[in-house]
């Protein structure tokens, strides 16, 4: 039984064209499950689904195309660049961190779902769209008067039918997807919430925090530059240019030695011996703009087909 959700905008019924969208959904739980069946409902029809868990994604395989494996691994920068939509649904905070560090650079829209009892919360940020949302680590409500607007709504007869929580969450997360596609670069970065015992929602706009630890620094789109993971101390460039081996880095994953994630080229070196960093990416500035060197290698039998990559440019940055 899917949940019957009530948005007074009229978000689902929008212009943009939903059965043209590429959504990558990470987790095949509950909510999972349920937001892909109301993706489905919306006309949504290119879902991939990336699960860690073989037999949790069982019910979803012939409905969607699973790939199976940490989505921290599975969903490359490459891979994910392919798709309009990535959207957690993983209940841990580490994990909806990673999928927003992947997205801000990849400049890819995310929608992060979870519930907390019988409260359903929904936070979109369409970095895709908009150049200066807010991201999933931003204290984004601070200075901002939390509106309860009472625009999301579930029916009655949905409500006295005891729909549980993940229900309404994926219900919730397929209407504010629907919003945002179909206000594409009017859209906004927001938190909506959905209470399955009360029926009552609120739905609050979210605004860039300057002093947010993961995105004060970038500015958007992250040009990403495909790099071998390989440090070599006798490269041509440390050979010409020894000071690049002072050059900071801020790296995708904690390393213990590294704290953090910060370190300097050659301290990287002298650690790794030339080796693989266990990172996905790296963020460094050059000439007072932080870029991105990929390190994962792009895969072929990923969604970044020919047919796919201009998902990423039907919502150029604006
Ligand atoms: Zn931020």
């Amino acid at each position: 039984m899917a949940a019957k959700i009530h948005d007074a905008d009229g978000a689902a019924d929008g212009g943009h064209r939903l059965d043209q969208l590429h959504v990558a959904v990470v987790g095949a739980g509950r909510i999972g499950v349920e937001l892909v069946r109301s993706l489905g409902d919306l006309g949504v029809v290119r879902i991939d689904v990336y699960e860690s868990n073989p037999a949790a994604a069982e019910p979803l395989r012939g409905r969607c195309t699973v790939f199976d494996g940490d989505f921290w691994d599975e969903l490359t920068l490459a891979r994910l660049q392919a798709y309009d939509f990535a959207i957690c649904t993983v209940d841990d905070r580490a994990a909806r961190v990673r999928l927003n560090q992947k997205c801000l650079i990849a400049n890819v829209n995310l929608l992060q779902v979870w519930t907390e009892g019988p409260l359903a919360t929904v936070g979109a940020y369409p970095f895709g769209m908009l150049r200066d949302c807010a991201c999933f680590e931003c204290d984004a409500t601070s200075g901002a008067t939390p509106t309860p607007l009472a625009t999301l709504k579930l029916s009655l007869a949905a409500k006295d039918a005891g729909i549980p929580a993940a229900s309404i969450a994926g219900g919730l997360a397929a209407a504010l997807l629907a919003r945002v596609a179909a206000r594409a670069h009017n859209a906004v970065a927001r938190r909506a919430t959905l209470d399955a015992a009360s029926g009552q929602g609120t739905s609050v706009e979210l605004r860039r925090d300057p002093g947010c630890p993961r995105c004060r620094s970038l500015e958007r789109p992250v040009p990403i530059v495909q790099t071998r993971n390989r440090w070599v101390p006798s490269s041509p460039v440390t050979a010409t240019c020894p000071e690049a081996l002072g050059q900071d880095v801020r790296l995708s994953d904690d390393i213990d030695v590294f704290p953090g994630g910060s370190c300097r080229v050659g301290a990287l070196i002298e650690h790794f011996h030339g080796g693989p960093i266990p990172a996905k990416f790296a963020l460094t500035e050059i000439g007072g703009r932080t870029i991105c060197l990929d390190f994962e290698e792009v895969r072929p039998d990923g969604p970044g087909d020919a047919a796919d990559s201009t998902a990423a440019q039907r919502f150029p940055s604006n």
